[in-house]
């Protein structure tokens, strides 16, 4: 995250964080406040999902996004979705109103107009910033032949996590992917256990970073079993962070949370913006904690 880009981080998730929280004030459900949040991130194209997403190497945006209830352990999921403005809301009809977990491109989109979502043009989604990315970044591909996913390209999927009065936790996690993927890939966002996932028995838990480590060692689920098994979120964020580092030399950013309240925000990234509110207490920032 460049100096420059700091504090539009910091205003969008404490815009996120607003919305969610108003929600939770009223005695709703964590399932709507996370889709609320991550619905504010997916609108500001300070982040990589909606609108100002990173393009794929043809110039498009297409978009994955997963919602989960740790209190009934159903799950909404979209992957490669090119006309949804906001695809955590879709995500969340599915987990609502459908029998199915996950859905993908066009039969994705499909289901969203027939319950009520209006669809947008691709162009709709893309701002000039990330076509100068993305040409930028494909000229220096041509010229230096550079690494697809080197650590200094940075991520931005948004994610967010909530624990409601009932005692209810879920997590959404929602993403454009990575600069200039090839049309089709799916990162580790919107998979079940990867990037995303909720068990009011184990852990909210939502990530960020470089997705094909991530999805590989299903690292969501695998921080989740570790709150599971007795740990605190905190210990768990960082040991996930530990993990992805040595196990595949991979990067990137948690959040984790638990039935009690008890939370963890790790990084292995130098920045990575989070904020977080409690009763008692509210925070946010770009560095480790
Ligand atoms: N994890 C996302 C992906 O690989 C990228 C990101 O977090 O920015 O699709």
């Amino acid at each position: 995250m460049p100096d420059d880009m700091v504090g539009a981080h910091i205003r969008g998730v404490r815009n996120a964080l607003a919305a969610g929280w108003r929600v939770l004030e009223r005695g709703g459900p964590a399932l709507d406040a996370i889709e609320e949040a991550v619905v504010i991130l997916e609108d500001d194209d300070t982040f990589d999902a909606g609108r100002g997403s990173f393009l794929n190497r043809d110039g498009k945006v297409q978009l994955d996004a997963l919602i989960m209830d740790g209190a009934t352990l159903r799950a909404g999921g979209v992957g490669c979705v090119e006309r949804l403005r906001n695809p955590v809301r879709t995500a969340r009809k599915i987990l609502s109103e459908s029998p199915h977990v996950y859905f993908v491109a066009e039969g994705a989109e499909r289901f969203a107009a027939e319950h009520g979502v209006e669809l947008c043009a691709n162009e709709d989604l893309v701002i000039p910033r990330e076509v100068e990315r993305l040409r930028e970044y494909q000229q220096d591909a041509a010229g230096h032949g550079h690494e697809l996913f080197a650590p200094n390209i940075s991520h931005d999927t948004v994610g967010a996590v909530a624990l409601d009065r009932d005692g209810n936790i879920a997590a959404a996690t929602s993403t454009g992917g990575t600069l200039n993927k090839a049309p089709g890939r799916l990162g580790d966002s919107s998979l079940i256990g990867c990037g995303c996932y909720a068990d009011n028995l184990s852990a909210a838990v939502s990530t960020t970073g470089w997705g094909e480590p991530i999805m590989k060692l299903v690292l969501a689920k695998w921080t989740a079993d570790r709150v599971q098994a007795g740990n605190l979120p905190e210990w768990a964020a960082q040991e996930a962070m530990n993990y992805l580092k040595q196990r595949l030399n991979g990067h990137g950013g948690i959040i984790v949370l638990n039935a009690l309240g008890q939370f963890g925000i790790a990084h292995n990234t130098p920045r990575m913006a989070w904020a977080i509110k409690t009763v008692s207490k509210e925070d946010a920032g770009i560095e480790i904690i």
